[in-house]
């Protein structure tokens, strides 16, 4: 992003924050209610992040302009307390955790060497930063909030884009990732008496956290389409990771993917899977976990989705008219990261976009073409129908060892 982009956002992010309208919603159950995340301080924080520097408030920003959150019921998001925290991470980790971002002040170089170790994760991909407990505790706690909203029934579909996390593991920050806040609301759900969550992730990688989280149950189901490639992060997820143990077993279902794929190639491939998920597996509530990375424009040049093809995924997930967590993930291209997250939220309210997008603060980042839509990619699809039903072949007998 340029410094130009960078400038701006510092100079409007006081103007969002002074906006506490967001408050917890009232009990009482209204057909497919739209929850929406959020709290001053988990914005701050996902706002600064490294690898996403910005994100946040661009994101916020789109949704706002175009009159969605005022269309949902506000989730106001309450940080992990220690108890929840050491509920998914070790002690050793979060006590590391502490100590890093105590000895170190918001002008600190992040790169300085003396801070890099990498130990429990916190170096190059994670770097240590100020206040790191206090910001793992807001993200953690905003997908328990919306886990929340969800088995108190005050929402059906409760959107997070502060959240989805999915690398961190029980003792190590990973890809960018600090905390699992989806393994938190995971365990939220379970600690309600869920016992059949489907968890669906769409990022470009692999939901390795979330998978090894779960890989001994069979309260969780874990579903991740991914590009799978040698050297590519994290390097897991193949059809024959299934999971362990008598109860995990069969519980983890991988759909590793080469480069190129397009809408019409994954959307058929995820109704395909999902078609008999539904036939095997008795969904009470679902997870979906919506990295933009698989988006055409994104720096990881791997897929060429669009919109499109997330929104026909999240519309088929609507469908199945379950209780519904959507979260978001990675996405370095930022404007068309909140491009997606945008339309994702206006399918979960039912509702239809201009392609113009409105003038609002971050207007100018949107230049050149000022539009909501993203242009499908042209790089060669390396998926051949072959590949594709080859893939489906082991995904269908791997999950018709499941029993219900
Ligand atoms: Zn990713």
């Amino acid at each position: 992003m340029s410094e130009q982009i960078h400038h701006l956002l510092d100079t409007i992010i006081d103007k969002v924050c002074d906006n506490e309208a967001i408050e917890t919603a009232p009990g009482g159950r209204v057909k497919r209610t739209v929850g929406y995340v959020f709290s001053k301080q988990l914005f701050l924080h996902c706002n600064r992040l490294p690898k996403v520097k910005g994100r946040a408030l661009l994101v916020h920003e789109l949704i706002r302009a175009y009159g969605l959150i005022e269309k949902c019921r506000p989730i106001e998001s309450i940080a992990a307390n220690d108890c929840q925290m050491r509920s998914f991470h070790s002690q050793e980790f979060l006590d590391f955790v502490r100590k890093v971002g105590q000895n170190m002040t918001e002008d600190e170089d992040q790169t300085d060497e003396e801070f890099i170790s990498d130990e429990f994760g916190i170096g190059y991909d994670c770097p240590p930063l100020p206040q790191l407990y206090d910001l793992m505790t807001h993200i953690a706690g905003s997908s328990i909030s919306a886990a929340d909203a969800i088995a108190t029934k005050r929402c059906d579909i409760a959107i997070n884009w502060f959240g989805g996390w999915h690398h961190s593991q029980r003792d190590e920050a990973s890809g960018y990732c600090y905390t699992n806040d989806i393994v938190f609301a995971i365990l939220h759900l379970l600690s309600h008496g869920f016992d059949k969550v489907l968890y669906v992730d769409l990022d470009l990688h692999h939901s390795d956290g979330v998978e090894n989280a779960f890989a001994h149950s069979n309260k969780v189901l874990t579903l991740s389409f991914h590009k799978y490639e040698m050297g590519f992060f994290p390097g897991t997820g193949h059809t024959s990771d299934v999971g362990f143990g008598s109860k995990g077993r069969y519980h983890s279902i991988n759909i590793p993917l080469n480069d190129g794929i397009t809408d019409e190639c994954y959307v058929d491939l995820f109704k395909k899977v999902m078609d008999r998920i539904q036939l095997c597996y008795k969904t009470q509530v679902i997870v979906c976990q919506s990295g933009a990375d698989g988006l055409n424009g994104d720096p990881m040049n791997a897929f060429n989705l669009t919109i499109d093809g997330y929104s026909e995924c999240i519309k088929y997930l609507i469908s199945m008219n379950k209780p519904l967590i959507l979260v978001g993930g990675g996405g370095y291209h930022l404007m068309n990261t909140a491009r997606l997250w945008t339309a994702l939220t206006a399918c979960a309210l039912n509702e239809t976009l201009d392609d113009d997008i409105p003038d609002h603060s971050c207007f100018l980042a949107y230049r050149p073409s000022y539009e909501l839509h993203i242009e499908a990619g042209l790089r060669p699809n390396l998926n051949s129908k072959q590949y594709i039903d080859s893939v489906l072949d082991k995904t269908f007998k791997n999950l018709s060892f499941i029993n219900n």
